[in-house]
C-alpha cells in the first residue's frame, strides 16, 4: 500500500490501514493521517481515512487538513526508533505531542488510549476555552465502521474500501445536469461546480475554497425543497451531502444521522439495527439534512412530537466573522452553543452553516403492527352540504381528540381534497393502537353525513406500513403552500375549498388540499422551546399542484395562488396567526408569502435573527427567505 520505511511493523508506515485502525481505536475519529515516506505528498486512500505521505516539514502544504476541527492527526518521525504523534487540530484540541519508542510497537494504540483515554481527550479538548465549542464529547462511528462515514456496503471479504475522496462537478461532467436539479423540476440550476463531500473534513474544506472564491455556497441536503433556495446558485458552489448517510449508535449512547441521509436512511437502520425511530415524514427520499431542521413530522407525530424534540446535539461548520471555517458541535445548555443548537430546532435549512451531524437521545420506539385505512368517497356522488359535513367532522374530531395523551394519539390521518377531476376523495388514516374499535369509531365520525364511502382496512408490521405509504411520488413539476389550524374550518373555509375543488376552468387530477392531523405529543412542548413556534394546532395542511409540462406552469401557480388568497381573504390572503389559523409550516416553503418571518417562526424570529448575527456574520449562507440578521 505504501513505500514509506518500515518502522513501525503492523502498524504504521508498512500498513496504512492497520495504522489508521489502531489509531481510530484510539481515538475513536481519524479522518486524516499524515505519514513519512518517500513519495512525499502522495495522497493515498486506505480504509478507515486519507493517508497522506509527507514529513514534518510539509505540514504547511497540509494546512486545511490540520485546521481546527477537521480532526486531523499528523503522524510523523524524527528518528528511526522514535513515533512521534502530533495532535494538531484534532477535535480543535491544542497542539501536542505524544514520543513513543519503536518497541512500543503495536502497542501504540493502548499507550495512546492510556494516556488520554477517548473521553478524556475528547472533554480536555473540548474544554480549552476556544469560542463556539460546546463542552459535548464527541463520539465515534460505530466499531467497524469507516470513520469518514462511507459506508463499506458491499465490499466483498479482502476488500480495501475506499473512502469516497470528494468530487468536484462541473459543467462538463456527464453528472452536472443532474446535480444541478432539484425534486422538483422546476429547479434547474446553473452553478460553477457541484461538491460532492463525504466527511466533515470535507466540507470544511469545500466551504473555506468557496468562501476564498468569493462564491456563493447552498447545501443540498435530499434536494426536496418546494422552493429554489438551493438550486437557483448560478455560478456558486452547491454543497452535495448526498454521500454523507451513515447512521449510527455512537458512544454516548446518542444516535448520530449524517446530513444527507434521508428518511428512509434512518427509518431503516434506526429500526432493524435498534428498534427505535425518529418520528418523521412519510416520504423516503426526504433529506434528514434539511428536514430535521425545520421541525419534522410524520405519521409517528401525535404519538411522539416532532424530531426536533429528540435532538440532542447538532454538528455544524461555520464561517466566522474573520472567514475561517470550522466545525461546531452545539448542544443545548452549553454557554457557547446553546443558540445555534436551538436554532436548529425548527429554524430551517441553509440559514447558519452546513449541517454533517445529527445526534438525537431517548429515541421512541414505534410499534410493532400498523393498521392502514383508505377511505373514498365518489366525486359524483358530492354535494356542498356532503362536502361540509366531511370537512366539519373531521376538524370537530381533531379539535375533541388532539391533546396530549388522548387515546387517538396512536391515530394519524391524511385527508386528501383532490380535485374533482381526479375522480374522488380519499383519506388514508394510520392506526398503530391495539383496539381497532378506535379506528372504527373515527371513520364512522369522519364519513357521517357524507354519502357512501369505500373503506379498506389492512395491518401490517409498522416498518413495512411506512414503505407502504411512501409518499415521495415522481419527479415533475409542483407548488405548495401550507396552514396551521388551531379551530376546525369555519364555513366560509370550507366553501372557498369546495369552489377550487370543482373549478371547471382548471382539470388537473394531481391538484389537491391535504388536511394532515396534528397535535397530542407535538402541542406538550412550549412555542419557545423549539424554534418550532406552532404548538397548538390541531391540524396541518398542505396546498399542492403538480404537472409535466413548463407550458402550463401559469395555469398551475395561477389556480393554487388564487385558492389560498381566496380561503385565507379575511385575514389578507394568508393564515394569520389568529386563534383560528397559526402561519405556515418552515418545511413548506412558499416564497409568494410576504411577511413569512411571521408565518413560519412567530415572535421567535427575533432569536432567530440574534442567532444569525452571531454565527453567520456574513450571511454567507442564504435564500430567499433565509433569516435576516436584522
Ligand atoms: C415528497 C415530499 C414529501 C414531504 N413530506 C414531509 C413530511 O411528511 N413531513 C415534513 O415535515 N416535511 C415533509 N416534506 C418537506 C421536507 O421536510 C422539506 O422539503 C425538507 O426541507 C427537505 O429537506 P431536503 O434535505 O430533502 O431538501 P434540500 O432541498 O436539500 O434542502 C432544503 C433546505 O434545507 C437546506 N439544507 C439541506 N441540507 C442541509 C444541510 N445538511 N445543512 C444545511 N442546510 C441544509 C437547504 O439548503 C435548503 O434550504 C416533504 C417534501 C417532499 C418533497
Amino acid at each position: 500500500m505504501t513505500n514509506a520505511p518500515s518502522v513501525w511493523p503492523g502498524l504504521l508506515c508498512t500498513d496504512a490501514r492497520a495504522t489508521i485502525h489502531f489509531l481510530v481505536e484510539a481515538f475513536g475519529f481519524v479522518e486524516t493521517i499524515v505519514v513519512p515516506g518517500e513519495q512525499d505528498g502522495e495522497i493515498m486512500h486506505a480504509e478507515g481515512g486519507i493517508v497522506m505521505i509527507g514529513s514534518d516539514d510539509r505540514r504547511g502544504e497540509f494546512a486545511d487538513h490540520n485546521r481546527p476541527g477537521t480532526n486531523s492527526l499528523y503522524v510523523v518521525t524524527e528518528h528511526p526508533d522514535q513515533l512521534v504523534i502530533s495532535l494538531t487540530g484534532l477535535r480543535r484540541g491544542p497542539h501536542k505531542e505524544v514520543a513513543m519508542s519503536a518497541r512500543d510497537g503495536v502497542g501504540v494504540a493502548a499507550h495512546l488510549k492510556r494516556r488520554f483515554g477517548r473521553r478524556r481527550l475528547f472533554t480536555q479538548t473540548a474544554n480549552v476555552g476556544v469560542a463556539g465549542l460546546g463542552a459535548a464529547v464527541f463520539s465515534a462511528p460505530p466499531a467497524g465502521a469507516d470513520p469518514t462515514g462511507v459506508s463499506p456496503r458491499g465490499a466483498r471479504g479482502g476488500d480495501t474500501v475506499r473512502p469516497f475522496p470528494g468530487a468536484r462537478v462541473g459543467p462538463n461532467d456527464p453528472r452536472y445536469a443532474t446535480l444541478s436539479m432539484g425534486f422538483n423540476q422546476r429547479w434547474v440550476g446553473t452553478p460553477s461546480y457541484i461538491e460532492l463531500v463525504a466527511n466533515t473534513g470535507q466540507v470544511v474544506r469545500a466551504v473555506q475554497d468557496a468562501v476564498q472564491r468569493q462564491r456563493r455556497i447552498t447545501v443540498r441536503g435530499g434536494g426536496h425543497c418546494y422552493e429554489d433556495f438551493v438550486s437557483a446558485n448560478d455560478g456558486g458552489v452547491i454543497i452535495d451531502m448526498s454521500q454523507m448517510t451513515a447512521v449510527y449508535l455512537a458512544d454516548d449512547g446518542t444516535f448520530c444521522a449524517e446530513g444527507g441521509a434521508t428518511n428512509w436512511d434512518a427509518y431503516e437502520q434506526l429500526y432493524k439495527g435498534y428498534g427505535v425511530t425518529l418520528p418523521g415524514g412519510s416520504c423516503y427520499s426526504v433529506g434528514l439534512g434539511g428536514h430535521v431542521c425545520g421541525g419534522g413530522y410524520g405519521l409517528l407525530s401525535r404519538k411522539f412530537g416532532l424530531i426536533v424534540d429528540y435532538l440532542a446535539a447538532v454538528e455544524v461548520v461555520v464561517v466566522d466573522r474573520d472567514r475561517t471555517v470550522r466545525a461546531v458541535t452545539a448542544v443545548p445548555g452549553d454557554p457557547h452553543t446553546a443558540d445555534l443548537f436551538w436554532a436548529h430546532t425548527g429554524g430551517g435549512g441553509g440559514n447558519f452553516g452546513v449541517i454533517t451531524r445529527y445526534y438525537f437521545r431517548d429515541l421512541p420506539q414505534p410499534p410493532q403492527q400498523a393498521f392502514l385505512a383508505t377511505t373514498t368517497w365518489n366525486w359524483q356522488e358530492m354535494t356542498p352540504e356532503r362536502f361540509r359535513a366531511l370537512l366539519t367532522n373531521y376538524g370537530q374530531f381533531m379539535l375533541a381528540n388532539s391533546a396530549p395523551g388522548s387515546p387517538y394519539s396512536d391515530l394519524f390521518a391524511l385527508l386528501k381534497l383532490t380535485h374533482r377531476s381526479a375522480g374522488q376523495i380519499s383519506m388514508t388514516t394510520q392506526f398503530t393502537g391495539a383496539h381497532q374499535r378506535l379506528l372504527d369509531d373515527f371513520l364512522g365520525q369522519v364519513a357521517a353525513g357524507v354519502g357512501s364511502s369505500v373503506s379498506d382496512v389492512r395491518r401490517m408490521p409498522w416498518l413495512q406500513a411506512t414503505q407502504t405509504l411512501n409518499g415521495s411520488g415522481p419527479n415533475q413539476r409542483g407548488k405548495y403552500k401550507s396552514a396551521y389550524m388551531v379551530q376546525p374550518f369555519p364555513l366560509h373555509q370550507i366553501d372557498s375549498i369546495y369552489r377550487a375543488l370543482i373549478d371547471t376552468n382548471y382539470a388537473n387530477p394531481q391538484a389537491l388540499l391535504q388536511v394532515d392531523s396534528y397535535g397530542c405529543q407535538i402541542n406538550t412542548r412550549s412555542p419557545h422551546e423549539t424554534a418550532v413556534a406552532q404548538r397548538s394546532s390541531i391540524m396541518k395542511l398542505q396546498y399542492q399542484t403538480y404537472w409535466t409540462d413548463p407550458a402550463k406552469d401559469d395555469d398551475d401557480l395561477r389556480w393554487i395562488r388564487r385558492f389560498y388568497a381566496d380561503v385565507y381573504s379575511p385575514t389578507g390572503g394568508v393564515p394569520q396567526p389568529n386563534g383560528v389559523t397559526d402561519g405556515c409550516y418552515v418545511n413548506y416553503p412558499d416564497v409568494d408569502l410576504q411577511n413569512w418571518p411571521e408565518l413560519y417562526y412567530k415572535d421567535n424570529y427575533a432569536r432567530l435573527q440574534r442567532v444569525k448575527a452571531r454565527w453567520d456574520p456574513n450571511d454567507i449562507f442564504h435564500h430567499r427567505q433565509s433569516i435576516r440578521a436584522s
